[in-house]
């Protein structure tokens, strides 16, 4: 049980994890806090050219008005959407912590399936309004506000597509009967994944370079979406546009 005195201590914190405002307050903070070392990378690279040289838009550089009403969306998306949302499922479904925790491969194999269900609905949501010209300009053409990605602009887009995927993320761990250690690390790493498609770098070791055989598109790919808007649906791996013939790897 090598997950047990990580869960003991969370255990130690029953009471932050019961508490109504944790799903939201956890995922504010875990997002801020994976923006940050790339904003730091961002006031860098006006300086530096070593840091220049992995940006995917060399030319691109973000300004403070926009990191100001990218934070002012995600905030209010977060206080008046997903804020009584949780609240709702929390009084509806109250949160039950086992005392053992999940045995590792089990946690990392549903973590890896969770990912792929999430993978696959981002793709179809975000096929679908891109080609129903409706769905675009009412649901989808806030997120592309911005033609090259900065870590910021991960969360910057409408009510709509916020609980879309939201919603996904959240079913996917209930679908599976997940732990509540597996779903807090898959809520993680999508987290981490959304935020690194939208850095705007090209890093030595973005996940992208490190799984293999081209299967994880990640930043690339996605800033190419936001470059480009007709290629690279899915968030993360590259099989549904493959299959659909709608991934493009360069520009
Ligand atoms: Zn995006
Ligand atoms: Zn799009």
């Amino acid at each position: 049980m090598l997950l047990q005195p990580l869960w003991t201590f969370l255990l130690g914190h029953s009471s932050l994890l019961h508490s109504p405002f944790f799903p939201v307050l956890f995922s504010l903070s875990v997002y801020l806090s994976f923006c940050l070392p790339f904003l730091l990378l961002d006031v860098l690279a006006h300086r530096w050219t070593l840091v220049r040289r992995y940006k995917l838009q060399p030319h691109s550089s973000i300004s403070w008005a926009s990191v100001r009403s990218c934070l002012a969306l995600t905030l209010y998306n977060h206080l008046v959407f997903i804020f009584p949302l949780t609240v709702m499922h929390w009084y509806l479904r109250p949160v039950h912590l086992p005392v053992e925790a999940p045995a590792l491969p089990r946690l990392l194999i549903q973590v890896l399936v969770c990912l792929l269900l999430f993978d696959f609905q981002s793709f179809v949501w975000h096929l679908l309004h891109h080609r129903v010209p409706w769905l675009y300009r009412t649901f989808h053409k806030v997120h592309h506000t911005y033609t090259s990605t900065s870590a910021l602009t991960a969360e910057y887009s409408g009510a709509w597509e916020t609980l879309s995927l939201g919603v996904f993320a959240a079913a996917n761990p209930l679908l599976l009967g997940c732990h509540p250690l597996t779903e807090l690390a898959f809520f993680m790493l999508n987290i981490w994944l959304s935020v690194e498609d939208h850095c705007g770098y090209d890093l030595p070791w973005a996940t992208h370079r490190l799984v293999p055989l081209g299967l994880y598109g990640g930043a690339r790919h996605h800033d190419l979406h936001h470059l480009k808007s007709k290629c690279n649906y899915a968030p993360y791996f590259t099989h549904w546009d493959r299959l659909a013939g709608t991934l493009c790897t360069q520009d």
